[in-house]
This record gives structure tokens, sequence and C-alpha cells, in this order.
């Protein structure tokens, strides 16, 4: 039995070092905003390549916080993508603005830049709401295209928040997400690219000021201290104890990173999609390195090859079968774009095993599994 993602192997391979990073934290005993998180906050700001970086107590919170600083609330609209998990438009929902779906490129599953500009263009003719932003997902650790959305954003005066809870480190046009707009997020959520082992999260942005007013609301809105309160917050803090685990896992993610690139490679070239027409591998534009969050493949036949998988004992995973204008706690919002690509990639994308310890061997298991079934497939339906 294949597993979808294989945490312990990561465990293995730096175990000591884990250990003692917790051993150290029940030593000192600040298990809150003990000394590892502000040595993981400047780690990784630097990693990542932007001033500040906030730890948080998971990839939402870092969202609403980071929603709370730019000053959305009732009345405001946000532009974001339906093809998502839902924390980015709960994170919307739950400030009382309004989220606006614009559709995603169907090679990228991101945000189109041109369906942007559509769903900007439709909000301003059939709606009273103040447009603030854009909240561009960088879906299964492939970054957006920030040049063509910070663009878009500069001339309709709208902030740029990048939920990169998939795609932490990624690199586009020489920059790792989520560097790419005023502020962004990431997700340590265990099963996300760099995982702590419980929730965590972090707000990360060039912009002072932002900066200031995240790491007040992380903290009951603190003014001077967390008893001098000077406007709402969230309770929101990233534990130590996660903290201590980051900091040794940031040490190894690099080398991770790569070992995802090359078992995305490993699989791309093993699935070579001439072999049939009704399936497509992913492809990542030039000039990024995505983080492999997941590794997607497309076909019609999605239900019927994740069957056949599952009875090859192949676990796999669709994120996301319902996009999210049609989730029931989003259909009172208002639908001013088609959003057809969104709901065709919901019913043809399927997630195959994927973690930066899978072996060649697992692999060509998949592959093969993948190649019986689409040939079942298409001798039944014969397109
Ligand atoms: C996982 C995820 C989140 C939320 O992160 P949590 O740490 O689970 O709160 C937000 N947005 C996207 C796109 C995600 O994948």
């Amino acid at each position: 039995m294949i597993p979808f993602i294989d945490l312990a192997a990561q465990q293995t391979r730096i175990k000591p070092q884990i250990d003692a990073a917790i051993a150290r934290v029940l030593d000192h005993g600040r298990y809150i905003m003990g000394p590892e998180v502000a040595e993981f906050e400047a780690a990784f700001a630097e990693f990542i390549g932007v001033k500040h970086c906030i730890g948080m107590s998971n990839g939402t919170d870092a969202l609403s916080a980071s929603l709370m600083a730019l000053g959305v609330g009732p009345g405001d609209a946000v532009i974001t993508t339906p093809f998502t998990f839902f924390a980015t438009v709960e994170a919307i929902m739950l400030q009382g603005a309004t989220p606006i779906f614009a559709d995603i490129d169907r090679e990228t599953f991101n945000l189109s830049p041109d369906r942007i500009s559509e769903a900007i263009e439709q909000t301003k003719q059939k709606t009273d709401l103040r447009l603030k932003g854009i909240l561009p997902v960088d879906l299964y650790g492939l970054p957006a295209d920030y040049k063509k959305i910070n663009e878009i954003a500069r001339q309709n005066d709208l902030f740029v928040l990048q939920d990169s809870a998939q795609a932490c480190g990624a690199v586009r046009f020489g920059k790792r997400s989520p560097g790419h707009g005023n502020i962004g997020t990431v997700s340590f959520f265990p099963a996300k690219p760099l995982g702590c082992y419980g929730d965590g999260g972090a707000v990360l942005t060039d912009d002072d000021q932002l900066a200031e007013r995240v790491r007040s609301i992380r903290v009951h809105g603190k003014g001077a201290d967390k008893y001098d309160n000077v406007r709402l917050g969230l309770n929101a803090r990233l534990d130590t104890i996660q903290a201590a685990i980051l900091l040794e896992k940031l040490k190894i993610y690099p080398d991770e990173l790569a070992l995802r690139q090359n078992k995305a490679n490993s699989y791309r070239q093993s699935l070579n999609p001439s072999q049939s027409a009704n399936f497509e591998v992913p492809e990542t534009p030039p000039m990024t390195e995505s983080a492999w969050a997941q590794f997607v493949i497309r076909t019609r036949h999605r239900n019927a090859v994740a069957d056949c998988l599952k009875a090859d004992g192949i676990p796999t995973f669709v994120y996301y079968r319902t996009p999210a204008h049609q989730l029931e706690a989003c259909k009172h919002l208002p639908l001013l774009v088609d959003l057809r690509e969104s709901e065709l990639a919901s019913q043809e994308v399927l997630a195959l095993p994927f973690h930066p310890y899978l072996s060649e061997s697992e692999i060509s298991e998949v592959r093969s599994a993948i190649v019986r079934s689409l040939s079942r497939q298409e001798t039944v339906y014969k397109w």
C-alpha cells in the first residue's frame, strides 16, 4: 500500500534534531512566545526574502489577521478564486466582507488575470460594494501570475493578499512565495509542504505598518502589552514547540523542495501524456519553481481512474470536489461572472500520492495502474 503522503519518512530523517528541539522547549518552559518563535520568524523571513514574518496559530488565522490589518470589513469586496480550500473564502466572509469570485486558468488552476479584470468590471457595474483587494491562491504549490495580478491591482488601487498555504518557498519571477503581494500567508498544517506537528501558520510582509498591525491582532489587538487593547484582535500565536520543530524542518526544506521537483519530473516523464488524449499532467510556466504540494493530473475519466487506483491499493484525493461558489455556506453570495473552468476542474482533477521521499518504484507502480485504468476506460467509452 502506497501512502498518499509519508510524513514518517521525513521524521526518521531528522528525529534526533526534533527530539532535542522539543526537549529544549520543555526545559525552558516558555510555551507561549518562547525564544524559538522569534528565532523561527527571523529565519523564515530571510528564507522567503521579506522583511517581516509573524508566526501564527494556523493558515486560516493568518488570512483573517491579514484582512483585519488591511482594514477589510462589511461593505467591502475581495476578489478571489472559487477553486480553493474553503478557508480562503471563509476568511473574507468572517470579516463581513463579500468574496467576488473570478475564474481560473485551465493550465495552472490559478486565478486568471483576464478573469480578474472581468470580475472588477462586473463588481463596479453591478454592485455598490467597495472593492478593496485581490486574494490569489497559489494552488497545488504553483505561484499565481503576480506580474499581471500586481499590475491590475496597481491600476485599480487594490491590495494583493497572497494565500500561499500550499506554495511556501515556491519561486516565480525570482521571488519566493508568499513575497509577491502586499502581504502573504502560509500554513504549517502537517500535510503542507513545510508542515509542523500540529497547527501553525505565518504572515509575511515588507510593509512595516501592516506587520505591526498583524503583531497586535495576533494577541487580542494589544498595544503596549496584552492588557492595553487598542483594536479587536484574535488569539492566534504560533506555539513555541511548533516553532522549535519548524526551525529544524526549515533546515532541510530547500533540499525537500528539490526532491519534490525531482519526483514531479519523474512522474511527468513516466506518465507521458501523449499516450492518451484524455489525460493531462501539470506543466510549470517559465521562471517558476512550484513547491509541488500536490501532483495533480487531469482526466475526463477522473472518478473511474480513482476507483481503479483504489482497487490497486493506491490512494488518491480530489482537491476540490466542489468549487466554493457551490458550497452551502456560499450559496447566497453574488455570482457576477462565469466560473466554467473552476467547475470543470473540480470534475477532472485527481491528486496522486506525492511527497519528497516517494520512490521510483512507487512512481512506476502508480503509472502502471493509471495506464491500466485509462486503457479500460477508453475501450469502454471510445472517445
Ligand atoms: C490549508 C489551506 C489554508 C488554511 O490553512 P490552515 O493552517 O489549515 O488553517 C488556507 N488556504 C489554502 C489554499 C489551504 O490549502
